[in-house]
């Protein structure tokens, strides 16, 4: 059968931008068909990954600088900077990225059609424009990108002025002296610390009992510590009753209750920033008339190469649910692009590092100590503080720690957990360690630069050693 395509990807997201640049190197014809009239990139360039990082790298800059040469001067950051100069930092860098999405489709030779695409068979996306225009395409495969969105609160309205969302939150003419976040997932810590970073009083609200409850908890001691430098107020197992305009006293007020207690609170505040549950764009996409399984909440099951119940449809990114990272859809997208040629040699097995971009970072891969005592794990632990190292002295930065989890008999890592500046770099070090099976005496016996953050893994792994020894447990290293 001939068709017009070898591959059709609905989402030019990271899931579907990986794809096309998979398939394309294995001489593949592809469609990149993307329903935003201006942008391509999806939420990854254009309102999650990209933005909030700019965002946070420009806040993080700002209190560095602060911190280094206007401690002793009593005006905040944010009578010092201004919103539309960190906006335009983010601009320019959000154009440039955009810029290389393009740059890349063209040279390898993409096709893209703009509007909204729908399965009408196994192997036929119809495209509707933004005028209703709607044109066929065949294909051999299909890959559904077509990623999350964030839900709308159900209590208040995001008006994109005073309450807005990951979006349009871009359109703040102003640094506020006052802030509540309505959230307690990843995206809200990271907004949460870069207001509070820039002097905003920010106050977090979060249904859930506890926030980020993966992190360990020692790591989470040291979160805890640095939003309370911040002044940084996180109020968990709260529900968010309205938002409303307080005429009288010139300001926004947030009623919210505690769901045990049902205590009513206000707090009052200039902004609201309002961080949903992330959804899968599931919807219209002609999924369940072709008998693609999804899950209750939309999201498409697929197997480990990420094929659907249909054997030419694929899906990755954040419509397949857990993780939701920009990082997983780009190996996604590969994988099943992989797959769609017989390669099969990529599978996702092992543990996998995250990211919090707060300010400070925190980046984590493998079990926690809590997890390691909860499974009756033989464990010994590894501790560098960020304060014993002369980077951090050089960087003037003394908020940090690099734990390791490891197995007393092996000497291999079974965990390792960052929070300081450069967590989300510095923790694929312990990534490849672990993948390879690369004992941590390989972080004593072998030159590392310095001064570097990397040289917390060195003083962690004389610590783990050194405890490992004292408890009389000989670890296998001939020559130590
Ligand atoms: C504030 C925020 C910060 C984040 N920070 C990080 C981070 O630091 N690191 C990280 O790894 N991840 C981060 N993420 C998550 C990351 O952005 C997503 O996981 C990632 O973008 C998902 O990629 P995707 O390819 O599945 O879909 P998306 O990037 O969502 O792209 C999907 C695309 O499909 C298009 N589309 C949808 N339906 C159709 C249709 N029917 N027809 C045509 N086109 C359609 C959409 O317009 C969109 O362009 C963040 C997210 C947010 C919101």
């Amino acid at each position: 059968m001939n068709y017009d395509y070898d591959l059709i990807i609905i989402g030019s997201g990271p899931a579907g931008f990986s794809a096309a640049m998979q398939s394309t190197k294995f001489g593949k014809k592809v469609l990149l068909v993307e329903a935003d009239e201006k942008h391509l990139g999806g939420a990854w360039i254009n309102a999650g990954t990209v933005p909030s990082k700019a965002l946070r790298e420009a806040a993080a800059s700002i209190h560095k600088y602060n911190l280094l040469f206007s401690e002793n001067d009593n005006k905040k950051v944010y009578h010092r900077y201004k919103m539309s100069e960190l906006l335009r930092f983010k601009d320019k860098v959000v154009n440039y990225e955009n810029s290389e999405v393009k740059r890349n489709l063209i040279k390898n030779e993409v096709h893209t059609a703009r509007g909204f695409g729908k399965l009408s068979d196994p192997h036929t996306v119809e495209v509707a424009d933004h005028l209703g225009k709607v044109k066929k395409y065949s294909s051999r495969y299909i890959l559904v990108a077509t990623g999350s969105t964030a839900q709308k609160p159900t209590t208040f309205e995001i008006d994109n002025k005073i309450v807005v969302d990951n979006q349009s939150l871009v359109t703040m003419s102003h640094v506020p002296r006052r802030l509540v976040i309505i959230g307690g997932g990843v995206n809200a810590i990271e907004y949460a610390t870069i207001f509070a970073a820039l002097g905003t009083k920010v106050n977090m609200l979060s249904s859930r009992e506890d926030y980020l409850p993966f992190l360990d908890s020692e790591i989470k001691t040291e979160l805890n510590r640095m939003l309370e430098r911040h002044r940084l107020i996180i109020h968990t197992g709260v529900h968010v009753d309205g938002v409303a305009l307080n005429p009288l006293r010139n300001c926004t007020e947030v009623k919210f209750h505690d769901i045990e207690t049902k205590e009513p609170r206000v707090i009052e505040t200039e902004q609201v920033i309002h961080f949903g549950i992330r959804m899968p764009n599931s919807t219209g996409l002609g999924l369940e008339e072709l008998g693609i399984k999804t899950d209750e909440k939309g999201y498409v099951e697929v197997n480990d190469h990420y094929q659907t119940s249909v054997e030419s449809v694929y899906a990755a990114g954040d419509i397949v649910g857990f993780p939701g990272l920009a990082s997983a859809s780009f190996t996604q997208g590969r994988i099943a692009c992989r797959h769609m040629v017989g390669k099969d040699d990529i599978k996702l097995t092992g543990a996998h590092p995250f990211g919090i971009y707060s300010i400070p970072e925190i980046s984590s891969i493998g079990i926690t100590e809590d997890e390691a005592k909860a499974t009756g794990v033989n464990y010994a632990i590894g501790r560098a503080y960020y304060k014993e190292l002369t980077k951090s002295s050089v960087s003037n930065t003394d908020i940090g720690i690099l734990k390791l989890i490891i197995d007393p008999e092996s000497m291999l890592l079974l965990g390792v957990h960052i929070i300081g500046e450069s967590a989300c770099d510095i923790i694929h070090i312990g990534q490849s360690m672990m993948k390879n099976k690369v004992p941590v005496n390989y972080l004593i016996d072998n030159i590392l630069n310095y001064p570097t953050f990397s040289e917390a893994y060195r003083v962690a792994a004389f610590n783990a050693i050194n405890r490992v020894n004292k408890s009389g447990l000989k670890y296998k290293q001939e020559n130590s």
